[in-house]
Parts: C-alpha cells; sequence; structure tokens
C-alpha cells in the first residue's frame, strides 16, 4: 500500500477538512482505532489474509474491461472497472473484508454497523458470517420497510436488524444508534463504517481498503494499453469510497483527470437533489469537517436522489478537499440521465448496472472525449437490487 500526498495529517485533515468531531465517550474506541490500523494493515499476517480473501471470496483482481460499442458512442476508448462482478455485487466487500480482519486483530468479539439502503449492512453480515462473528445493523425504521430484500439477505446471514424509530427514521437516525451502542460497548465492539466518512481513521482507513480498485487498474491498464495512466478516471460519489478507490493510486499523477459524478437527483435547484459540492457548506456530519448540505442555521437537509447508495447530505473529506483545490472535477447526473445511461450501458454491452454506477455512465456526456482518450470508469454496483425502479422506468417510458 503506496502513500500519497493526498494522505491525511496526524489529526486527520485533508487541508481544511476532516478530523475527528466526535463526543468525549467515543474518545477511547477512536483513539485506539487511530493509534492501530496502520500498524495492522501493514502487518505481513494481515496483507496475506486480506489478499487471499479478496482473491478466492471477494473474486478479485475485478476485471477491466474495454467496453468497444460504448466506447465507439463516444468516440473514445472507454474500460469498465468491474466491481459490479465481486461477491454481494458492488465495491463495499472490500471494505468490510478489511474491517473484520483489522477487529479480529484488535480483539473485537462484536461488529455493528449501519445502514440506509442496506447494501453496506449486507457487505458487513457477509463478512460476520465469514468469520463467525455477532452483527449488530441499525437501519432506520422507513429504511426497513423500503429496502426489504435487504434486510432479509442480513437475516438469512445471521445479522440483527434493529429499527431505529426516532426522527426521521432513516440513516442519520440509525448512526446515532451506532454510536450509542458503540459508546456503551467500547471494550468489544469494533464498528464498521462503509464509506470514506466519520472520524479520523475512518476516512483514511476505508479509502486505503478501497485503493486496491485503483492498484489493480494500473497494472490491468499496462497490461492492455501499454501505459499505467488512463486520461480520465470516472466514479460515482454518495459518501466516496468507490471513488476514493478508483482514484488513489492516481492521486498524485496530474494527467490523469479524476471525476466524481454526484447525484442531482431532480435537478441541482429543484430541492430534491444529494449534489453536495453544488448545494453544500463546510460543517460537520458523522464526526469529520466537510461540506454538507444544511440551511442557513445549520440543519441537515434531506436529500434526494433515485439511487438509495447516492442518497447522502455529504461527501468524504477527501472528496471535499479533491473539490477545493480543483484536483478532482466534480459533475453531476439527475435521475432521469442516470436511468437514461443505464438502459443505454445494458444495451450496448450487456450489462446492467447499479443505479449509483449509472450516474457515472451518464457523466460521459458532459465531457469532451476524443480518440486519443483513455477513460476507466468506475462500474461499482450491479443492478439486480435496483430492478424494480428499471421496471417502473420500463413501464412509465416503453422503453
Ligand atoms: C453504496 C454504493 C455507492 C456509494 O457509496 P460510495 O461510498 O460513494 O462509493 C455507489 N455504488 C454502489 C453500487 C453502492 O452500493
Amino acid at each position: 500500500m503506496m502513500t500519497t500526498n493526498y494522505a491525511p495529517d496526524k489529526q486527520g485533515y485533508y487541508g481544511k477538512f476532516g478530523g475527528a468531531y466526535i463526543p468525549e465517550m467515543l474518545y477511547p474506541n477512536v483513539e485506539e482505532l487511530r493509534t492501530r490500523y496502520l500498524e495492522i494493515m501493514h502487518e505481513a499476517s494481515f496483507l496475506k489474509e486480506y489478499h487471499s480473501l479478496l482473491k478466492d471470496y471477494v473474486g478479485r483482481p475485478s476485471p477491466l474491461y474495454l467496453a468497444r460499442r460504448l466506447s465507439n458512442k463516444y468516440n473514445t476508448e472507454i474500460f469498465l472497472k468491474r466491481e459490479d462482478l465481486n461477491h454481494t455485487g458492488a465495491h463495499k466487500i472490500n471494505n468490510t473484508i478489511g474491517q473484520i480482519l483489522l477487529a479480529e486483530r484488535l480483539g473485537k468479539k462484536r461488529i455493528i454497523a449501519e445502514t440506509g439502503a442496506g447494501q453496506h449492512g449486507v457487505a458487513t453480515a457477509t463478512v460476520c458470517a465469514l468469520k463467525g462473528v455477532e452483527c449488530i445493523v441499525y437501519m432506520g425504521e422507513k429504511d426497513i420497510e423500503r429496502q426489504a430484500p435487504n434486510v432479509a439477505r442480513m437475516k438469512m446471514l445471521g445479522a440483527k436488524v434493529v429499527p431505529a424509530v426516532s426522527g426521521s427514521r432513516t440513516l442519520k437516525d440509525a448512526t446515532n444508534e451506532a454510536i450509542r451502542d458503540w459508546i456503551n460497548n467500547p471494550v468489544d465492539t469494533h464498528y464498521i463504517i462503509g464509506s470514506v466518512v466519520g472520524p479520523h481513521p475512518y476516512p483514511d482507513m476505508v479509502a486505503r481498503f478501497q485503493s486496491i480498485i485503483s492498484e489493480e487498474i494500473r497494472a490491468q491498464l499496462k497490461e492492455k494499453t501499454g501505459s499505467e495512466l488512463p486520461t480520465h478516471v470516472i466514479a460515482c460519489v454518495g459518501g466516496g469510497s468507490n471513488a476514493a478507490g478508483a482514484f488513489y493510486h492516481f492521486l498524485d499523477e496530474p494527467s490523469v483527470e479524476l471525476v466524481a459524478v454526484e447525484a442531482a437527483g431532480h435537478g441541482i435547484n429543484s430541492g430534491k437533489s444529494a449534489a453536495t459540492t453544488r448545494l453544500g457548506k463546510p460543517g460537520v456530519l458523522h464526526g469529520s469537517k466537510s461540506l454538507v448540505m444544511q440551511t442557513e442555521d445549520g440543519q441537515v437537509v434531506e436529500p434526494h436522489s433515485i439511487s438509495a447508495g447516492l442518497d447522502y447530505p455529504g461527501i468524504g473529506p477527501l472528496h471535499a478537499h479533491l473539490f477545493d483545490t480543483g484536483r478532482a472535477t466534480f459533475l453531476s447526473a439527475t435521475d432521469e440521465e442516470s436511468l437514461k445511461a443505464a438502459f443505454e450501458l445494458t444495451k450496448l454491452e450487456g450489462i446492467i448496472p447499479a443505479l449509483e454506477s449509472a450516474h457515472a455512465v451518464a457523466a460521459l456526456d458532459q465531457l469532451q472525449l476524443n480518440e486519443k482518450d483513455t477513460v476507466v470508469l468506475c462500474l461499482s454496483g450491479r443492478g439486480d437490487k435496483d430492478m424494480a425502479t428499471y421496471m417502473r422506468a420500463m413501464e412509465e417510458q416503453s422503453l
């Protein structure tokens, strides 16, 4: 695992963003993690088990696929990084595998997580089953109703799904419940956060676990094109973990344009959007300072996206820094544009993407690409979970 100029400082700051804004009661838990995570992640036995599970359990390396018909359409060369082919159908498993191995080495016997759409809950329940570890997933009561298939998966995997019944009964409330649990169980419990968010060291830890994506891209691109460097890397951003993973080993390569795609929902200024860099202001969310969608008096605004995984009112501090410094280009795609892109990719390549990933595909329309470009697009997940939405779209628009 190599390091980068974009790694956070000792206190977890990426420029103005990051840090650890936590209740005092949580300090010992976070401090234990902060002092141990790098040392554990570099242990030979850790790396051996991590890479062996990624290979034989997750199915890595995920292919880098030259999408010829999609490339023709844009008169350029587009490679898809196939995170959709991972076990459990998305990139999230890269992180949960890493964190369960870390938890084991910290002597933790109990895992907690919070989930909105249920994808991170499923990835967490999966690795807990793999290791035979107790798993508690907090989930807003409303989300439990909306995401029945993922709730069933978690239960089948042996996790206890605990409803958060306060507030808006969604992700924010589930997060509060998880933090409360962690405060009450500081010694035996590890909290698995699912994106590059949360107090330091989570954003850095999760980015490192996901950096396997760009480590593989470099080697695969070299084999396929003779060069390790594409001209563009494109990824969708909810909290930002698949983007952080896809960007990581290119952060210090200024010739590579990093393109992050946010969810514009019904349109950036429609009041139903999740385009954090367009609408957000500096603020503290989930334990770190970043850009946050909020009202004048600092109340977090309820976001909207057709894709549950991008329906988040913030972004990780690394991304806020990449935005602030101009190192990454931030674009956005609406619900409608992303739906259209999902159908187009399916027709052109025979690949049904997750709605989240379809946002990255939709952004191809906004870039001026030509035949000299080499584009890598991170296809973060597969579309099985989104079939109900796709079916509705087909009925409504006779697609
Ligand atoms: C959760 C999810 C995302 C968004 O999360 P990031 O941390 O921004 O990567 C994107 N794509 C898929 C398929 C997801 O499940």
